[in-house]
C-alpha cells in the first residue's frame, strides 16, 4: 500500500476494462488516482468507491478524449479534483490508457474514421503530455498503453494498428526528451484482453475464446490485472532503469 504514497497518477479511461484494473492497482499501492472516462459515469464512480472503500484515494476526471481542446479540459478537470490532495497540483504518473479499441478495415474505413481512432489514440496522448509537462514532477512516470499490434499485422484493423505503432514511436522520442529530467516512459503492449472492447465477439463464444486464448503462448485471454500489474511495475521504483520501451504483455503472442 506504500509503494506509490505521496504519488498522484492520472489513469485515462480509468473507468472501465484494462484502465480500471490499474487505476485499482495504483490505488492500492498507494497513489492518489485521477480516474479518466467520457461517457460512463458510474462505471468511473463505482472505481472511484472501490479505491477508497479499500482506503485509497481518487477522484474522477471526465473528458471526452479526441476532441479539439481535450487536453485543457482534462487538465483543467484534473486541477478541480487534485485540490485538497496535493496543493502544487502536481502529478507523478500518467498512464494514456483511453482509447477506440477497432478500426473498420481498409476498404470500409472512412476519412473521418481515420481522423477520430488517431484523435483519440495518437493526438490526445500527445496534447495530454505536452499541457501535463508543467504538473509532471521530475522522476516521474509515463505509460502509454499501446497494443501487441504494434508488432503483429492484423490488416482488417490497419489503421487502430497504425494508432499503436504512432503511439510506441512517441514513446521512444519521449523518453529521449524526458530523460534528463529522470522521467520514464515507457508502452505496454497487451494482447487479447477480456473488456467490454472484445466483448462482441469473444465474451460466451466458446469458439472465438479458443481462437484468442490460442494466438498467446501461455494459452489462455489476458485478463485486465495481468496488464495492471505490469504497469504497476513501470511506474514504481524498481523499473527507474527502462525506459523508452514497448514491454510485451500479450501472454507470449505470435512467437
Ligand atoms: P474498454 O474496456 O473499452 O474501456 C475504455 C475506457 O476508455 C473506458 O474507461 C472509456 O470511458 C474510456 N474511453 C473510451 N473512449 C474515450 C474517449 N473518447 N475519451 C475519454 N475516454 C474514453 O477498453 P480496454 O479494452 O480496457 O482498452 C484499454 C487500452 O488497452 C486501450 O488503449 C486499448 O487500445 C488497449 N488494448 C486493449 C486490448 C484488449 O484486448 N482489450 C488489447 C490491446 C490493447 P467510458 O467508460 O466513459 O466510455
Amino acid at each position: 500500500m506504500d509503494r506509490l504514497i505521496d504519488k498522484v497518477a492520472l489513469v485515462t479511461g480509468g473507468s472501465r476494462g484494462i484502465g480500471r484494473a490499474i487505476a485499482e492497482r495504483l490505488g492500492r499501492d498507494g497513489a492518489v488516482v485521477a480516474v479518466g472516462y467520457a461517457q460512463n459515469e458510474p462505471a468511473a464512480t463505482e472505481v472511484v468507491r472501490r479505491i477508497t472503500t479499500a482506503g485509497g484515494r481518487a477522484f474522477p476526471v471526465r473528458t471526452e478524449l479526441g476532441t479539439h481542446g481535450d487536453a485543457a479540459a482534462l487538465w483543467a478537470a484534473f486541477d478541480q479534483g487534485i485540490t485538497g490532495y496535493a496543493p502544487d497540483g502536481g502529478v507523478d504518473i500518467i498512464v494514456n490508457n483511453a482509447a477506440i479499441g477497432r478500426s473498420s478495415n481498409l476498404e470500409a474505413l472512412t476519412e473521418a474514421e481515420f481522423d477520430r481512432v488517431f484523435a483519440v489514440n495518437v493526438r490526445a496522448p500527445f496534447f495530454i503530455v505536452q499541457q501535463g509537462l508543467k504538473r509532471l514532477r521530475d522522476n516521474g512516470r509515463i505509460v502509454n498503453v499501446s497494443s501487441g499490434v504494434g508488432r503483429i499485422a492484423m490488416p482488417e484493423i490497419s489503421a487502430y494498428c497504425a494508432t499503436k505503432g504512432a503511439l510506441d514511436n512517441f514513446t521512444l522520442n519521449l523518453a529521449k526528451e524526458l530523460g534528463p529530467r529522470g522521467i520514464t516512459v515507457n508502452s505496454v503492449a497487451p494482447g487479447i484482453v477480456d473488456t467490454d472492447t472484445n466483448a462482441g465477439w469473444l465474451r460466451g463464444n466458446p469458439e472465438a475464446e479458443a481462437y484468442a486464448a490460442g494466438l498467446a503462448a501461455l494459452g489462455r485471454i489476458g485478463r485486465p490485472e495481468d496488464i495492471a500489474d505490469v504497469v504497476a511495475f513501470l511506474v514504481s521504483d524498481d523499473a527507474r532503469w527502462v525506459t523508452g520501451r514497448v514491454i510485451d504483455a500479450t501472454g507470449g503472442a505470435a512467437l
